[in-house]
């Protein structure tokens, strides 16, 4: 018989699973502000399907979207599954992971039991129509992220995941190293490689918002390994070193500006040229960063509302303003005179597929990319390090939060 259940940071025999596990759950009643809303409770572990896959975490990382989650807003994810027939009364987030596989579906070939993985948070239906159609997962109407919409995510001993989730992990890494960079990493490889032709190449300048947050740092080095430019846009000075490290070749403070949110009435002459004149100062901070009169390619948007109006304008003609968020606000205004006049192209994009998640990941066993990790949590600090995020508080970077391993610093398994 297994031990009913382990003390986090006590690991399991490999391949035992105990039938109670830890986790860090979002109930509606604690719907709110981060740090209150996550707490540590035990529940039963889950048992792993045909294609799933039970991985032991090691430690998780901590992303915007459980932000969302813990707030309740925009979507109340434990309702919205109760809709489609779930049980549970909970959420357990967690949409990145390091760890070891415990426990494997009679149909997964890809792992077994032992083997140590870093996990991708994209979900769909193997069997959906469009997916058999040969369509790209990521398109598919069956298409979910773990760990946010789906259940069972890595704040949490043990988390359940469909059999391509599961990348090897880069033995260079810690497990808190591997934790932090999957979900925003793969998903600025599809912003930035996944939209031909507007897929950046050697000498294209690239205007990367949030320069020094998750999606940003993973951006810029990006860009930087394919011969780009990458020109970064932060909200304090103190922020600056951190992007040039990373291979910015140029930072750009978005606090000498003021222009920001929606558009003015365009028959508002006065308003529009007040707008007008911010959106091309900042142009110019653009070239003056760049070192040079050209404007991006590509500009990289996730702020949204505050943000597309200038994106729209300042974007090359024929380049594209790709978009995988709206954090400050969603009724983005477009100039349309801009977008079909200089034939601009305005391009959302989510997550990414298996094949964009593997060609990362081998970026980052090569060393080609850093996790830029910054931070790291032990386990009853998973509602601090959201709360941190919440209030763009947090360092540069990405943070991860300790379970399974006990202590920073370690690469292999057990030590
Ligand atoms: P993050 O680490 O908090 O970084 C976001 C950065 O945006 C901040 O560091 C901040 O930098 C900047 N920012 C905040 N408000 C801004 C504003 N009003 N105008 C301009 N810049 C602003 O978060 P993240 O992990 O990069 O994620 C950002 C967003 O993308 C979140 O909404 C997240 O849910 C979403 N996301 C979506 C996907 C997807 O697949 N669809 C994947 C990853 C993330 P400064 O204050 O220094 O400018």
């Amino acid at each position: 018989m297994p031990q009913e259940i382990y003390e986090v940071g006590e690991a399991p025999p490999v391949g035992e699973v105990p039938p109670k596990m830890y986790a860090s759950l979002i109930r509606p009643s604690r719907f709110g502000a981060p740090r209150d809303a996550f707490q540590v409770e035990a529940i039963d572990t889950p048992t792993p399907g045909p294609r799933q896959v039970l991985v032991y975490v090691m430690a998780a990382g901590t992303n915007y979207n459980n932000v969302w989650a813990a707030l309740g807003y925009p979507v109340d994810v434990i309702a919205a599954r109760q809709r489609q027939g779930a049980e549970e009364e909970f959420h357990i987030g967690g949409s990145d992971a390091s760890g070891i596989v415990y426990a494997v579906g009679d149909e997964v070939t890809n792992v077994k039991v032992g083997d140590e993985v870093v996990l991708s948070c994209g979900m769909w239906d193997e069997n959906a129509p469009d997916i058999v159609a040969g369509g790209d997962p990521m398109m598919s109407s069956s298409n979910k992220i773990w760990g946010y919409e789906e259940n069972w995510g890595s704040f949490a001993q043990f988390t359940l995941v469909d059999h391509y989730q599961c990348y090897p992990k880069p033995p260079n890494l810690t497990w808190e190293g591997a934790a932090a960079y999957m979900l925003v990493g793969a998903t600025a490889w599809r912003m930035l490689r996944g939209w031909p032709p507007n897929v950046v190449e050697e000498g294209d300048p690239v205007l990367i918002w949030g320069g020094a947050g998750g999606l940003g740092s993973m951006a810029i080095q990006i860009v930087r390994e394919f011969g780009g430019h990458p020109i970064a846009v932060v909200s304090d000075e103190s922020k600056y070193e951190f992007c040039l490290q990373l291979g910015a070749k140029g930072v750009i403070n978005r606090r000498d500006f003021e222009h920001w949110g929606r558009l003015p009435a365009t028959d508002d002459a006065e308003a529009f040229g007040e707008w007008a004149q911010g959106a091309r100062g900042f142009g110019r901070a653009f070239w003056d960063a760049l070192g040079e009169r050209r404007n991006p390619k590509i500009v990289f948007d996730h702020p949204g509302e505050a943000t597309i109006p200038t994106s729209i304008f300042l974007v090359d003609n024929g380049g594209m303003v790709v978009i995988c968020a709206g954090t400050s606000g969603y009724n983005a205004d477009v100039d349309l005179r801009y977008l079909w006049m200089r034939q601009k192209r305005f391009q959302g994009s989510h997550f990414a597929n298996v094949e964009e998640c593997a060609e990362f990941n081998d970026f980052v066993a090569q060393g080609r990319i850093d996790p830029a990790l910054s931070r790291v949590f032990q386990f009853d600090e998973v509602g601090e390090s959201h709360q941190l995020m919440y209030e763009n508080a947090h360092p540069p970077g990405n943070m991860a939060i300790l379970v399974g391993a006990k202590e920073e610093g370690h690469k292999d398994f057990p030590f």
